[in-house]
């Protein structure tokens, strides 16, 4: 036999990466809020329909594409926010892989409708299976509008995986409120089938976890705030009395993304020993700059896991913050209700 190794047609290569970015209706929208946050929007608005199963579209007012870049956004490894390898220990956009948009394309029909401040017209782009439908010349405000319609329309088996419009609208709205969260100087609004779900004006901190949690969260909220040579924290956690049997209400954010880490996680709560009843978790929201060179974003697509240099004093910064808070706010009488 000859040769038998071939390279994949690119629509192939697109399918295949798109797997891993795009889980469900939740992973678009992560991945078209967070461009058009790097595009230096200042007011974002999320539009769904069915959980986002048939329409997942992320208007914003940012700086908009030219016509060849909104052709090329389109394009694996096409990205404006690196250029070399050593870009990737200084990230300060969200994005950097430049393979959501044409994941995105590969599995949906989208509509992209961009437009500069300095173009006189903007450009209108449809694609559909990562085939070019349409593109030509239109008027539409500066900035972006994103439609993905019909995902996994090509994909039947990944389609009907996807889980009640109940449980796709939860991960919707879980990935809305991380991103809300992060940037409260942004204007957020999300829409499901024409209900208002959420109308977030711009914010500080403390206002947007109470218009993300609802109006009663202000009392709850005990403000945690330290500066050391390697990280700077602020943000709160809730009164330990708002500890809740599910772990629904805690948020990590580093340099303004969410992230999991059970460790750190595990920081927090030994911070609220024995001021817990038995199994609940406390909340909190916290967020952690530190020097984008002591930490690895890169590890998985998704970037909701990230490896830090120095973990092990970050666990301890953490606790003995969180615990000083706790003790300044004279929690400790809650003890008494534990007997
Ligand atoms: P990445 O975000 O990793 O660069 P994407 O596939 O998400 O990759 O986007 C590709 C490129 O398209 C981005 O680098 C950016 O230049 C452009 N882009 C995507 N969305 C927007 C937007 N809402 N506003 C302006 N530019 C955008
Ligand atoms: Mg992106």
């Amino acid at each position: 036999m000859s040769d038998i190794i071939q390279l994949l047609p690119d629509h192939v290569a697109n399918q295949i990466a798109a797997g891993e970015v795009v889980q469900r209706p939740a992973s678009v929208v992560k991945e078209l809020l967070e461009n058009a946050i790097d595009a230096k929007a200042t007011r974002i608005q999320l539009l769904v329909k069915d959980a986002g199963k048939t329409l997942v579209q992320v208007i914003d007012n940012g700086f908009g594409m030219s016509v060849t870049d909104a052709r090329l956004s389109f394009e694996r490894h096409a990205t404006s926010k690196i250029a070399s390898a050593e870009d990737l220990f200084q990230l300060n956009t969200k994005g950097f892989r430049g393979e959501a948009l044409a994941s995105i394309a590969a599995i949906a029909h989208v509509e992209m409708k961009t437009k500069r401040e300095a173009d006189e017209l903007g450009t209108l782009l449809k694609i559909e299976g990562s085939e070019v439908t349409a593109q030509e010349p239109i008027v539409t405000p500066v900035g972006t509008s994103i439609a993905v319609k019909n995902l996994f329309f090509n994909i039947p088996a990944r389609r009907n995986f996807l889980k009640s419009d109940q449980v796709e609208m939860r991960h919707v709205i879980d990935e809305f409120q991380r991103v809300a969260l992060a940037h409260p100087s942004i204007t957020f609004t999300l829409h499901h089938n024409g209900n208002t779900l959420f109308n977030l004006p711009n914010a500080n901190y403390r206002q947007r976890i109470v218009g993300v949690l609802g109006s009663k969260a202000n009392e709850k909220l005990v403000p945690v705030n330290e500066e050391t040579e390697i990280v700077k924290i602020s943000g709160f956690v809730l009164k330990p009395e708002f500890a809740k049997k599910s772990r629904g209400e805690q948020f990590i954010f580093v340099n303004d993304r969410y992230i999991k880490n059970s460790y750190l996680n595990h920081a927090i709560t030994a911070a609220f020993e024995g001021l817990l009843r038995e199994r609940t978790h406390p909340g909190y929201f916290l967020f952690l700059e530190v020097d984008p060179k002591t930490i690895d974003i890169n590890i998985h697509p998704t970037k909701t896991e990230i490896k830090f240099d120095n973990e092990h004093d970050l666990y301890a910064i953490i606790k003995s913050t969180v615990k000083h808070s706790l003790g300044q706010f004279q929690i400790a009488p809650i003890l008494d209700f534990q007997r």
